[in-house]
């Protein structure tokens, strides 16, 4: 194997900052962090701010239901321990079926959906400089994605949470660089893989070993 160049986690076979079980590996991450920056991070995990009750929210999710609910569950579970009542929903167009049972979800949990569409705005993709072409219909309308809308549409609403659907990749950038609130996601769009990422990942050296061949990475 080729001898990677500027080694971090990824290459790393200890793995010992979990649980001080091995030992770290000369270019560890943990060994090198500067004292003062680490110390900085774990000031926002105490007190009473909103990164710690974040934080801690998160903690106790998978303490106390580790392998016991599903995505959907543990947003609820979440949104509870954060006090987050209004949840904003930034969703696909093609989540949308998926999108109205979440709200059902939501509602009956007692919280409060509100969902934008990815479509919101409906501007046609040429009027942002898209090329004809690039339409999955040509020669119709075709609404852009508007991320930038979805966000600043859930500020106005004043969310407390926002829950992407499946937001295209960039889109879900976009969305979450200008969301006010915190942004979590229930649907990861991967159209080949029933919005299942990691399937081309498991298949990598069968089905998907594509993946891996440098000259087919070239042409995307
Ligand atoms: S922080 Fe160190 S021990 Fe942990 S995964 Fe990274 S390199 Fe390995």
């Amino acid at each position: 194997m080729a001898k990677i160049e500027n080694p971090s986690c990824s290459e790393c076979g200890q793995l010992h900052c979990y649980r001080h079980n091995k030992k770290y590996p000369d270019f560890c991450l943990t060994e090198n962090v500067d004292p003062a920056a680490h110390a900085e991070t774990l000031g926002h995990y105490r007190g009473d701010s909103i990164d710690a009750k974040v934080a801690h929210a998160a903690a106790e999710v998978e303490g106390l239901y580790y392998c016991k609910l599903s995505r959907a569950e543990e947003i609820v579970a979440f949104a509870r321990r954060i006090d987050a009542k209004r949840i904003g929903i930034a969703t696909c167009l093609g989540l949308i079926e998926e999108t109205r049972i979440f709200t059902k979800v939501l509602r009956a949990a007692g919280l409060e959906p509100f969902t934008v569409l990815c479509k919101v705005g409906s501007t046609d993709k040429t009027e942002i400089g898209i090329d004809e072409e690039l339409k999955i219909q040509c020669g119709s309308f075709e609404a852009c994605c508007n991320p930038i809308l979805q966000a600043r549409q859930l500020n106005e609403t004043k969310t407390d949470l926002n829950v992407i659907m499946g937001l295209c990749v960039g889109h879900d950038s976009l969305f979450t660089k200008y969301s006010e609130a915190l942004v979590t996601t229930l649907v990861t769009k991967d159209r080949l893989n029933g919005h299942n990422p990691a399937v081309t990942l498991y298949t990598s050296n069968t089905y998907s070993k594509r993946i891996l061949d440098p000259e087919y990475l070239a042409d995307l």
